[in-house]
């Protein structure tokens, strides 16, 4: 009688030792991807410019070298997206190039999978806020601390974008090349940094969006085609602040260069 209960004993440990082995080869096999066990919801990867997105069940994580997918005049003239440009840029000034070029970035963008409103609305700050889908990211309304931008605007290129001293491309304004070539003028543009998307200066009805109809944060709540059940969103606008207002809806993730 002894024998066979030992025998038993044997066999579970044995099956036991091995389900180990197998759980630990499933958590190497994860990390050697260094992807995650969470899928992407679908509308991130509308985002494609950047070089990788992953989500950890908490954060989406977007990576992005940073560099327009159209041509500028402020890529370096090697370069095979280098155009020389004149002519008007937005508002209708003469295009005045400044004296920087683009450079390529390592920027890596944690932004809230699940965004919720922060009624703190800390203020955006200067540099990146968001990233668009073609990997650049988007300032706010400021040229630096306490300086409007209209200085600014003469140099955005055919695009509406330019790049700042450390060659980091970035719009602070509508991106013609998303809502012209990629995209519409009422589609998802990207996601500020505290989540929430980002739409063109149109509803999808083709109604302008002016800023009268955005709240202090630059956006509103509706249905969407990406978000069917209603997402607050912040819209691009031709008058000033743009794209941001008075600070974030949510609460802002990271970004590190
Ligand atoms: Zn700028
Ligand atoms: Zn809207």
């Amino acid at each position: 009688m002894k024998t066979p209960k030992t025998i038993v004993f044997l066999a579970l440990a044995t099956s036991l030792i091995s389900c180990n082995k197998s759980d630990s080869t499933i958590t190497s096999t994860n990390n050697n991807n260094s992807s995650t066990t969470v899928a992407v919801p679908a509308v991130y990867s509308k985002i494609y410019g950047a070089t990788s997105i992953t989500n950890d069940g908490t954060y989406i994580t977007i990576k992005t070298k940073n560099l327009p997918d159209h041509k500028s005049t402020y890529y370096p003239t090697s370069n095979a997206l280098y155009e020389a440009y004149t002519g008007t840029t937005f508002g209708g000034y003469t295009f005045n190039k400044n004296p920087n070029s683009i450079l390529e970035q390592a920027a890596t963008i944690k932004i809230p999978v699940n965004p919720k409103l922060n009624t703190a609305h800390a203020a955006t700050p200067l540099g990146p806020i968001g990233v668009s889908l073609n990997g650049v990211v988007f300032f706010n309304q400021y040229a630096g601390p306490n300086q409007p931008l209209s200085g600014e605007i003469v140099s955005f290129d055919k695009y509406y974008g330019h790049p700042q001293q450390s060659g980091m491309y970035h719009y602070h304004v509508e991106p013609i090349y998303l809502t012209t070539v990629k995209s519409t003028k009422s589609g998802l543009m990207g996601f500020l940094l505290d989540g929430f998307p980002v739409y063109g200066p149109q509803e999808e009805d083709g109604t302008l969006v002016t800023n009268s109809m955005m709240d202090d944060y630059h956006g509103h709540t509706h249905k969407t085609v990406d978000y069917p059940n209603g997402i607050y969103h912040y819209h691009f606008t031709n008058e000033s602040p743009y794209l941001n207002g008075s600070g974030f809806y949510g609460t802002p993730g990271t970004i590190t260069q």
